[in-house]
């Protein structure tokens, strides 16, 4: 008999797949969602109209590109748009990396960009955070000297940490490395910060958007790259044609047409995250990170019973496990504001 195990490649053989938890009674911070309903009107306006699902979706999504063109102050040609953020991460190492190849990464950071590294068979170079929180820029510097190293991924706001790194630090990686930086701003919206502006001085900066949390599109697949539309030329040809749906595409230009909404909704969000990290802060004997994103990292005497005990009161946050530099910790994403205060005060009385 043919076991299949024995064909797999071996990059992937320490794999394991990626399993999101699911507890429908509890309130759900643990996958940093935009926690607002859609705006009022933008549901019904998504479902009407004669629009066609018997055809494939416009390969190119130029409507979704005109919009966003239009928001980011890109050309269209600079835009590249993917089913998620993961499919893009994907897309920028099997276009970058692969076999003999190497991306440079920061931990502790997204899980997913070692998935990705290697799903592509690309190799990975770990320069860990100083503290857990501050980019070691010397060390990525020193680490993109190797020839094999040939992207480096950098998250800003980091998850799951939600620090910030400083601009001239990012600038000074892209300027200095030589190699493809892909600059994750899942969270920038949160931060309002961005490094798009600088795209234009540097083709091998790439920066990395999502609409799954600020856009609370979370659940229709939606993320972008900008870049020098040279640069975009070069990750087209690997792309699947028909990536993003129609549905989605549609649903893209619907929420930039909202944007204001959103923008409100973000004002709030960053309102909440203040409340719950300096709530946070106020308990004894709990660690917390301060954050620019819109969920905090911390650190209670026994985060594993923590976590259980928070679930028992129906709240789901991410349990992290053992972070590098940091140890195990909790990460919360904000919720309703009602939501927040009840977590606060359950948090307090599970570690009390
Ligand atoms: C949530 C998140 C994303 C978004 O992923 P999608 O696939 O677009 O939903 C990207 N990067 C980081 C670091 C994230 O936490």
């Amino acid at each position: 008999m043919t076991n299949p195990q024995t064909l797999l490649r071996p990059a992937l053989r320490s794999l394991k797949a990626y399993e999101s938890k699911s507890l429908p009674n509890c309130v759900r911070m643990e996958a940093n969602e935009n926690p607002f309903p859609w705006p009022e009107g933008m549901r019904n306006e998504l479902f009407q109209g004669d629009f066609q699902l018997n055809r494939y979706p416009d390969g190119q999504a130029s409507l979704l590109k005109k919009a966003l063109a239009q928001y980011t102050g890109m050309e269209q040609s600079g835009i590249l748009t993917g089913n998620g953020s993961d499919e893009l991460i994907q897309l920028i190492l099997s276009s970058f990396g692969g076999e003999g190849k190497k991306v440079i990464l920061h931990p502790p950071t997204f899980s997913m960009y070692q998935v990705a590294s290697k799903v592509t068979g690309t190799g990975f170079v770990e320069v860990p955070l100083l503290q857990g929180v501050t980019l070691d820029v010397e060390g990525i510097l020193r680490a993109a000297q190797r020839p094999e190293a040939s992207v480096i991924i950098l998250c800003n706001p980091n998850n799951p940490t939600g620090s910030l790194f400083p601009r001239e630090d990012l600038i000074r990686v892209v300027r200095e490395s030589g190699k493809i930086v892909a600059l994750d701003e899942a969270y920038g919206e949160f931060a309002g910060e961005s490094l798009a502006d600088q795209i234009t001085n540097y083709p091998n900066l790439l920066v990395m958007k999502t609409f799954s949390k600020a856009f609370a599109l979370a659940g229709l697949r939606l993320g972008y790259l900008l870049g020098q539309p040279e640069t975009i030329e070069l990750l087209n040809r690997a792309r699947s044609p028909f990536n993003v749906n129609a549905f989605t595409q549609r649903a893209g230009v619907l929420a930039l047409k909202y944007v204001e909404d959103f923008r409100q909704q973000t004002r709030i969000i960053q309102r909440e995250i203040e409340n719950l990290y300096l709530g946070i802060k106020e308990i004894s004997g709990v660690t917390v990170w301060s954050t620019r994103a819109n969920f905090v990292l911390f650190q209670p005497a026994q985060p594993n019973q923590v976590y259980e005990a928070l679930i028992q009161k129906g709240f789901l946050v991410r349990n992290m496990g053992n972070l590098p530099m940091i140890g195990d910790a909790l990460r919360a994403s904000v919720s309703l504001p009602e939501d927040n205060e009840r977590f606060l005060t359950v948090l307090r009385e599970i570690v009390s």
